[in-house]
């Protein structure tokens, strides 16, 4: 069994009120992302010009990097109402009919995870996206009947960490699609000192800078971190976040200092002294960690790679000297 992993993306493991609470409602607020807003911002103008909604967008990268909270920032500046459902509870086309058939002119239907539609349920879609059709097949065998109904015009933001497992025909219906990046520390820092100021949080620069540096670059560690410091802090030092209590609750929760848990470690180290560096293959990698392959796909190895730590060949992954230091010098 692997160890949980602290810096697991799972929103679930964060309170769902404090990560509503501290979420950017508009453009100004979203921090980072440069590139990603300027080219937003340009399609939501010229779409308010011709008063129609927005091309449907697809918005991939790593979990916890801002996806869900763009589509809410979307819908805010559109004044759109927004729907919101997850892929896997779409079983059957029906679930489909029923929130789209329900969509007012103008609305965002947000679908995360939007890979693990199944293929009835993405068939149905397709037409819905293209001209605004459902077609809906009633009754069985030679009694069949399609039925073509109109529907309101609408936008659809798909979110997803894989774009690589949608079919193609899906992907290419999105007009804008874009990858979110991972942060720069500057920019992790501001989002730390925002939530910190939301929740009115005593916290010094220096502390501040620390988590930062911590959070793999990713607005939702971040927030953890914080909040994580909130609680020692409240707990050993009346509510004040300095320097020391920033370093206690990190070193408490084991996060070394790239932000790599044990987990992390841990798979590095299996390929750097069982398999002399690699390459090993996923799915031996998985085996040995105990965990799935697509969480290590998905969860442990886009940091890593950012960092120049882990590489993806052909053969299987490889760690590079740089991770090897880093490895020698926190054992
Ligand atoms: P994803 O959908 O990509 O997994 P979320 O949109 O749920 O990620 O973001 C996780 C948390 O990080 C949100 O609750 C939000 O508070 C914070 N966050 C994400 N992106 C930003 C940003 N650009 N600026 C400020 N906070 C952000």
């Amino acid at each position: 069994m692997a160890v949980k992993r602290i810096v697991d993306q799972n929103p679930n493991l964060d309170d769902p009120a404090a990560e509503t609470s501290l979420r950017p409602q508009t453009m100004d607020d979203y921090v980072g992302q440069k590139n990603l807003k300027d080219n937003l911002r340009v399609a939501l103008e010229a779409a308010q010009k011709r008063q129609q909604p927005v091309d449907h967008i697809l918005l991939h990268g790593p979990p916890g990097l801002g996806k869900t909270t763009m589509a809410i920032v979307i819908a805010n500046e559109m004044g759109a109402q927004r729907r919101q459902t997850s892929a896997p509870a779409l079983n059957r086309p029906a679930d489909l009919v029923s929130l789209i058939t329900a969509l007012q002119p103008g609305d965002i239907l947000f679908v995360d995870e939007i890979h693990r539609l199944n293929r009835r349920v993405e068939e149905t879609l397709y037409g819905a996206l293209e001209d605004f059709q459902l077609d809906i097949v009633l009754g069985k065998g030679v009694a069949a009947k399609t039925m073509r109904f109109d529907l309101p015009p609408f936008t659809l933001i798909g979110a997803t960490t894989r774009p690589g497992a949608m079919a193609a025909p899906l992907r290419n219906r999105f007009g804008l699609v874009h990858r979110l990046d991972f942060y720069q520390v500057d920019e992790i820092a501001r989002i730390i000192r925002r939530s910190a100021d939301l929740w009115q949080l005593n916290i010094s620069d220096e502390a501040v800078d620390f988590l930062a540096l911590r959070s793999r670059l990713t607005p939702r560690l971040a927030n953890r971190w914080l909040r994580r410091a909130r609680d020692y802090a409240e707990v050993h030092s009346q509510g004040k976040i300095g320097l020391a209590e920033a370093q206690k609750t990190l070193d408490m929760l084991q996060i070394d200092s790239l932000g790599l848990d044990q987990n992390d470690r841990q798979l590095l180290s299996a390929i750097a002294d069982s398999y002399g560096g690699g390459p090993v293959g996923l799915t031996t990698l998985a085996a040995m960690l105990g965990d799935e392959a697509v969480t290590i796909e998905e969860y442990y190895e886009p940091y890593l790679i950012q960092l120049g730590f882990l590489e993806r060949t052909p053969q299987g992954r490889k760690v590079t000297p740089k991770a090897q230091k880093h490895l020698q010098a926190s054992s």
